[in-house]
């Protein structure tokens, strides 16, 4: 095209065509992201360790679409038979007990000791985060730089069933992968625990001193379900404090009815902040593994968590097929209503619902 800065008298200032805006997105590349594994490949993919699969199959165990999960629960099924081999251990305290900054810890401790870790989450209130609050990358510095430790957040929200089935799920990946101890992550304030606790082999619960009435504000099932309490925070002016509270809690231990396991809860204070008693933590874990494999706790428990799980999932399933079954749906608010006039009963209006599900069973 001419233009008037091309003109001999502006030599040096020539003006070339353009090029037509290039594209933002290289057009290989979306190709690439489009390729699928086929569930083989991934299973392959992931015996091998290779973690970027190892990822993409838990995004898939994550996802609501039926297709995934069909995919999802085949990887998992060719998975089984490689996993089961690590050490799982579930980790709770209230926000800022420090877990974040203990699971960096004893993380590097185990890496240090060739151990790969992977480090999961439950947390199903966090529609706050979509998952950014538990098991955040940025908030275990020094693992999350290491090839050996793998951190996964929370599935993002859900019913707290389907994000712990979910977490389940993935340890089975992880383990098929390699990853021999499996971390558990989740905040001590509701009923996450018990599913934690379902999933694990040692359930430490992490406590802080402080008010000299730290007992008080820990639910007595929490208590009960820890084999291990660990007060964090033991350094500095707080050391006596800490010793104290340890005290404490041994001292309202004996008051509980003794545990299945057999095995009595040890308490420990540490600094995850300045690593003390990082390792004496880890090895109450292996002396725990050892006893209750002696005695036959170890799998015991293993067979009664698959047994839970089972049931889990086919009152998941259940609940799920009779609530998106279309002819309840279309009924299930007219029900409702009647049972609030009271023109009929509660125990009428459900029969009349399961009648009605059971009649459109095969009816899609
Ligand atoms: P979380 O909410 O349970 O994950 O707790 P964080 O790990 O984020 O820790 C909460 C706060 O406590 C942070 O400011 C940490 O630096 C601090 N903290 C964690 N562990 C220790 C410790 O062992 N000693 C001291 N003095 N502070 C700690």
């Amino acid at each position: 095209m001419e233009h008037p800065e091309n003109d001999d008298l502006y030599r040096g200032l020539k003006v070339n065509k353009g090029v037509a805006d290039v594209p933002t997105v290289n057009p290989y590349l979306k190709k690439k992201l489009r390729r699928e594994y086929t569930p083989s490949e991934f299973v392959e993919g992931i015996l091998k360790g290779n973690i970027t699969i190892l990822s993409q199959a838990v995004t898939l165990v994550e996802s609501a679409k039926y297709e995934h999960q069909q995919i999802a629960q085949e990887i998992i099924e060719k998975c089984l038979p490689h996993a089961g081999k690590s050490v799982r251990i579930g980790i709770t305290g209230v926000p800022g007990a420090g877990k974040s900054t203990s699971i960096d810890a004893f993380g590097m401790h185990l890496i240090k000791e060739g151990r790969k870790l992977a480090v999961l989450a439950i947390d199903p209130s966090s529609e706050r985060s979509k998952g950014s609050i538990l098991g955040d990358k940025t908030r275990m510095e020094a693992l999350s730089r290491e090839k050996n430790a793998f951190i996964r957040p929370s599935p993002s929200a859900g019913s707290l069933g389907g994000v712990a089935r979910k977490t389940r799920e993935t340890i089975v990946l992880c383990e098929a992968a390699g990853f021999n101890t499996v971390f558990v992550e989740t905040v001590g304030v509701g009923q996450s625990e018990t599913a934690v606790h379902s999933m694990v082999d040692f359930f430490l619960l992490i406590q802080l001193a402080g008010t000299g009435d730290e007992l008080q504000g820990i639910k007595r099932g929490i208590m009960e379900m820890a084999d291990g309490i660990i007060i964090n925070k033991a350094d500095g002016d707080n050391i006596d404090k800490a010793k104290l509270a340890a005290a404490q809690f041994k001292n309202a231990l004996h008051l509980f009815p003794p545990a299945d396991s057999g095995w009595f809860p040890k308490v420990l204070t540490y600094s995850g902040y300045y690593n003390l008693g990082i390792k004496e933590i880890w090895d109450m874990v292996g002396e725990y593994m050892e006893f209750t494999k002696k005695n036959g706790y170890f799998d015991y428990k293993r067979n009664e968590q698959a047994k839970y799980w089972m049931y889990e999932s086919i009152n998941d399933t259940l609940r799920e097929t009779f609530y998106h079954n279309p002819a309840v749906e279309s009924m299930l608010s007219s029900t409702e209503q009647q049972v609030l006039k009271n023109e009929i009963s509660s125990f009428v209006a459900a029969k009349r619902m399961m009648d009605l599900f059971l009649e459109n069973l095969s009816k899609k």
